[in-house]
């Protein structure tokens, strides 16, 4: 028996690679800690601490990956000590990465699926669902995206269940067992860290019944239908371990002092910033950074505040970024004036930094979610067309500045026709939605996918050349013709079609799409259930 095939010494091998991945949870959790308040010495130095742990079970377990980040870790904090102890955007941005790195090595599956023979450590989602049936073929949906979930038929499988194990979250209907917030909230008594519940009703429910949602530690309220995708999608997001994308932040202010000593406050909580002094150059700045928030100076020689923030709002884009105006301007009228400009607060200096970060991280938290709302599709929760066509003119320009290859792929369902007029539209939405999940969970975070339209999907993969590209998407359908959907008269399985474009230089979005829809036309025409390159003759 050759040694890898020795089974003591791969569970070994699991059991020192798990203890590595709990380290990197530590590390990530003091990370999100950080997040959440200022970068006090003390956080710091836990981070230290822990990042230390981590380099050292690294290497010991012979974790290269891990070591490697840890290694990364440690050096950005040495960079913060050399710079005073002062975070500053570039290293914000660096820590970001690193951590970003991190929490994918133990949670992400789907493109390094092969390589991790370690499984995401993932506790249990729990459902309870006055519908047992539907609760069953959820967890049957979430288990097969590989989310481990367990449904719960009543009010003592319930008790049991979190007596045993607290699960990584709870999907609640408020009806269940007719007790469901009590028993949520029961669930929650004597917890340091709360379980995330997600509510659930069939029906439009009252405002009452909400606001017990939310005493009762509810996080999220769906009604109507429940789908798999949706709710994947805010169980990722509710039991993450780390908050993505540090806030962004543009700054416009003509006085370059006042300037600093702004990023310096926001860089202290770990808000990433970009300052202008020139206002002119401010569209530019937008397009380039995407802030999440911007803040005005009210005076300036070249132009003033208000009338930046009319320009700004010109373009539909920027409509709902908020606008924070700062200014020594303590004149109420005049700062009334200036917010019906489209402005959305006025901050008088000086101003307490404790308030400008709280001021900045609610209203980018509010504008953010706002935006999550308006880019999606409400069937799959992917961008829709006109999102996934912004999007991806951003990153064709990255693209272009990095001298990164960059690939676009159409997707379209086979004989989706057939699907409707057979099993009826329902099932032909199942088969959409699973479609968008299976999107999600194959490709990487980098990677953006829209609903193009009906049963038409678009990816956008930055940093990928053709071979990847193909042979990510071609894994894909291949994958996804496997998935048996079961119904009447006999179980259904759908398969699609590609077309990959690549970008090269001279060619806009609009050509690259093009070119995309025309490979995939190609695939149509081949006989359906492929991926095809756009190939110019
Ligand atoms: P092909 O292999 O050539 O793509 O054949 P097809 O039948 O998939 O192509 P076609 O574009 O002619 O038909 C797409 C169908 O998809 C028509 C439309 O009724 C259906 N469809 C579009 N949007 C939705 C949706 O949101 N839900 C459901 N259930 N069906 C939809
Ligand atoms: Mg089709
Ligand atoms: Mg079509």
């Amino acid at each position: 028996m050759s040694e890898l095939q020795d089974p003591s010494r791969d569970r070994l091998k699991h059991h020192f690679a798990q203890r590595v991945i709990h380290q990197a949870r530590q590390v990530l959790e003091v990370w999100q800690r950080l997040q959440r308040s200022e970068w006090s010495e003390i956080g710091m130095s836990e981070l230290s601490e822990a990042s230390v742990r981590l380099l050292r079970y690294a290497e010991r377990f012979d974790q290269a990956e891990h070591a490697q980040l840890a290694q990364s870790i440690c050096n950005s904090l040495s960079a913060v000590g050399e710079n005073r102890g002062r975070l500053n955007s570039q290293l914000i941005a660096q820590f970001n990465q690193t951590m970003q790195r991190l929490s994918r090595t133990g949670l992400r599956h789907g493109d390094h699926f092969e390589q991790t023979f370690l499984p995401p450590l993932r506790k249990p989602v729990y459902l309870a669902l006055q519908d047992s049936d539907r609760a069953e073929r959820l967890a049957q949906q979430l288990e097969f995206f590989g989310l481990s979930a367990q449904a719960l038929a009543n009010a003592t499988a319930f008790k049991t269940a979190v007596g045993e194990r607290h699960p990584a979250a709870i999907v609640m209907d408020v009806d269940f067992a007719g007790t469901g917030l009590e028993l949520a909230h029961a669930a929650q008594q004597g917890l340091e860290h709360k379980i995330p519940v997600l509510f659930y009703s069939h029906n439009e429910t009252d405002t009452p019944t909400r606001l017990a949602a939310v005493r009762a530690g509810g996080q999220e309220f769906f009604t109507g239908s429940l789908d798999a995708s949706s709710l994947l999608e805010r169980i990722e997001v509710l039991t993450h371990v780390v908050q993505y994308d540090p806030y962004k932040v543009l700054i416009v202010d003509d006085s370059k002092a006042q300037a600093t000593h702004t990023e310096r406050v926001l860089n202290s909580a770990g808000i990433l910033t970009h300052t202008l002094t020139e206002p002119i150059l401010a569209m530019d700045a937008l397009a380039e950074l995407q802030p999440d928030l911007i803040i005005l100076d009210m005076y300036m020689p070249e132009c003033n505040g208000t009338e930046l923030a009319k320009v700004i709002r010109h373009n539909d884009r920027y409509v709902s970024v908020p606008i924070i105006y700062l200014s020594a301007e303590d004149d109420l009228d005049k700062q009334l004036d200036a917010m019906s400009e489209g402005g959305d607060d006025f901050l008088t200096k000086p101003i307490k930094p404790r308030h400008l970060i709280a001021t900045v991280r609610n209203r980018a938290a509010r504008a953010r979610n706002l935006k999550a709302r308006m880019v999606r599709d409400s069937l799959t929760g992917l961008y829709n067309h006109t999102h996934t066509l912004q999007l991806l003119d951003d990153a064709c320009f990255r693209a272009r500045r990095d001298g990164q290859p960059l690939a676009f792929a159409m997707l379209d369902i086979d004989h989706f026709k057939r699907v409707n007029d057979t099993y009826g539209h329902p099932m032909g939405d199942r088969v959409i939605k699973s479609l968008a999940l299976f999107l999600k969970q194959r490709l990487r975070k980098s990677d953006y996918i829209g609903r193009y339209g009906g049963e038409e999907f678009a990816v956008v993969l930055p940093d990928t050349d053709e071979r990847s590209a193909l042979k990510v998407l071609d894994e894909i359908r291949q994958r996804f013709a496997e998935i048996h959907y079961p119904a009447q008269p006999q179980d259904l399985s759908c398969t699609f079609s590609g077309g990959i474009a690549m970008l090269q230089p001279g060619l806009d979005s609009r050509a690259l799409s093009k070119q995309a829809d025309e490979a995939l036309y190609a695939a149509k025409h081949g006989g359906r259930n492929r991926v095809e390159l756009y190939r110019s003759e």
